[in-house]
Formats: C-alpha cells, structure tokens, sequence
C-alpha cells in the first residue's frame, strides 16, 4: 500500500520527468566536449600508428636491410619483400609491399625493425580510389618516409624517454 502511494506521489508530481530536466540543464550549460571534425582536431600521442612509411638516413640512403624480421613477425601476413644483393656487396629490398587491407596496425613491424626503417606515421586520412590501391609500395613508402621524416624523427624523439 506505501509503496503504491509513493509511486503514486512519484507519477502525480513528475518527478522522473524533473530528473531528466535536471540532467539536461546541467548538460546544457556545460562546456561542450564535441570535436567538429575534420575542422578540429585532437592531439595525438607520438605512439600513434597509422599509415606505414620506410625511412632514409640523411645521406639519402634506404635504411631497410632487407632482413625480413618484419615480414616474419607481422601477423596479418601484410608484408611482402623480396630483396638482392648489390654490387657492393649490401643487401636491399627490391620489393616491399603492404597489403593495408590485411594489416591490424598492431606495429609490430616496427618495434622489430633493427634500423628504424619502417615505422608507422601518424597519418590516419587516406582512402582508395582504385582497386589495387591497398597494396603500398617501396616506392611509394620511401615517398611518405621522404614526405614526413621531421614528423616521424620528432614522434621518435618525444617517445624515447618512454622506451
Ligand atoms: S602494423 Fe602489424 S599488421 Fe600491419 S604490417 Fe606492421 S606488423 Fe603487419
Ligand atoms: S624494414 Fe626493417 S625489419 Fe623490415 S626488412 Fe627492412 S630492415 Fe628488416
């Protein structure tokens, strides 16, 4: 019987529907915490891994080895290299594609590279237009590397500490 009439009480005076009016005019005069993207944007950690690059050193030279502990340790099976050895006696890759379909952007290709030649920038804006654009080549990741390497080297820098 009590516990009709205060159910009762609850119903004839609206209180569920106050509540809510109560919770929407706090909200309403809050500081609003939506981001209008793409005009603004959040910051994003240096460890952010998005699309994949291959570094140079400053003299221009490929830092890639070709040692293949990236294609080995991927576990989407995205890396494709193939590689020779050059008249002076180094070896290279002669082709090092990424299937961005397949690849999880765990950045394990990355933490395994011995010389900090392939690595993950912060680029998360890119689309295909054709069929067969999800596979990057070498020539297009040395591009981006090329592109970005004050980014990339500056993301690097600001993670060392934490490494
Ligand atoms: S980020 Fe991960 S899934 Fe993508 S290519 Fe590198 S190792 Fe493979
Ligand atoms: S990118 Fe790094 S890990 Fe992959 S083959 Fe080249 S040197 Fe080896």
């Amino acid at each position: 019987m009590l516990a009709a009439l205060k159910q009762f009480g609850r119903t004839f005076f609206l209180v569920e529907l106050l509540k809510g009016m109560q919770l929407t005019g706090r909200h309403f005069f809050a500081k609003k915490i939506t981001v209008q993207y793409p005009e603004e944007k959040t910051p994003k950690s240096p460890r952010f891994r998005g699309l994949h690059a291959l570094r140079r050193y400053p003299n221009g030279e490929e830092r890639c080895i070709a040692c293949k502990l990236c294609e080995a340790v991927c576990p989407a099976l995205a890396i494709t290299i193939e590689s020779e050895e050059r008249d002076d006696g180094t070896r290279r890759t002669t082709r090092y594609d990424i299937d961005l379909f397949k690849c999880i952007y765990c950045g394990f290709c990355e933490e395994a590279c011995p010389v900090d030649s392939i690595v993950e920038t912060d680029i998360h804006e890119f689309h295909f237009e054709n069929r067969g654009e999800h596979i990057i080549t070498k020539q297009q990741l040395l591009e981006i590397g090329d592109k970005y390497e004050a980014d990339i080297a500056a993301a690097r820098q600001a993670d060392a500490p934490y490494r």
